[in-house]
């Protein structure tokens, strides 16, 4: 009942032209996927000429961050209104990236995710524990704050908007992966946070999907666990090839 949501986010790479070029392979080598959602979430110099692209395909556009206002004297940030006016339908918020470079706060991203949904942008919640968390074995408590803080004040018809990402800090871009028992049980545990804050069958109703290293050799085996909703894949997701793979799993 859950649709599984195979999610690429290419960070920043791509020029224009690389950005249309892999669009139009995986327009092309997807053509035939119609059970599940294909997402890209370029950068934002190339979201409108993949907009554009990828007009009547069965992939979506997404972005990679929003500034949390409509519009204003924000100097280098981009609104969702903005996002929207491209094309987007999801936007990424809460990357491990933004909150270890930009110093992002679960406050910041919880009204990121506030004013996307406002604006009809479904927003892919990304949470995760670092190594050292793990190590202490903190890693229950790390993740249930952050899901907590991010989705305050989110309603239950809001969140059957919103896609939770798993994604553990070591994990990501490092080539380790979470063994697909580790990222069960962390997905199994989100969605007890989500059944205590808005009830079984929405929890039940709510993607939660991994990332960290996922690759066309370890995604089979993820995927078959039944918490895994789907995959928000990074370095894989830049060629077309290994992202297809991916995308099909298990095929
Ligand atoms: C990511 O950027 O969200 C990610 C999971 O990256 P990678 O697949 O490269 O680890």
């Amino acid at each position: 009942m859950r649709v599984p949501l195979m999610a690429g986010n290419w960070k920043m790479y791509k020029s224009v032209g690389e950005a249309i070029a892999l669009v139009q392979a995986l327009k092309e080598s997807l053509a035939d996927i119609a059970d599940r959602e294909i997402l890209v979430c370029p950068p934002f110099t190339a979201l409108y000429p993949v907009a554009e692209t990828l007009k009547g395909s069965n992939i979506e556009l997404g972005a990679q961050n929003i500034y949390p206002k409509e519009e204003g004297a924000y100097t280098g940030e981009i609104s969702p209104t903005m996002l929207v006016d491209v094309g987007c339908r999801y936007v990424i918020v809460g990357h491990s990236e933004r909150r270890q470079h930009f110093k992002e706060s679960d406050e910041f991203i919880n009204r990121k995710v506030h004013l996307a949904l406002e604006h009809g942008l479904r927003p892919i919640l990304c949470v995760g524990e670092t190594l050292e968390e793990r190590e202490a074995g903190h890693e229950v408590e790390v993740v249930t704050k952050q899901v907590q803080e991010c989705l305050a004040g989110v309603t239950g018809e809001e969140i059957k908007e919103v896609v939770v990402a798993y994604e553990p800090v070591w994990a990501i871009g490092t080539g380790l992966t979470a063994t697909p028992r580790q990222a069960q049980a962390m997905h199994e545990t989100i969605r007890d946070i989500l059944q205590d804050l808005y009830g079984q069958e929405t929890a039940e109703a709510t993607r939660i999907i991994y990332g960290g290293s996922v690759k066309p050799d370890n995604v089979d085996d993820l995927m078959r666990e039944p918490d895994i909703d789907g995959t928000l894949v990074g370095g894989a997701s830049l060629k077309a090839e290994s992202f297809t793979r991916i995308v099909k799993n298990d095929e």
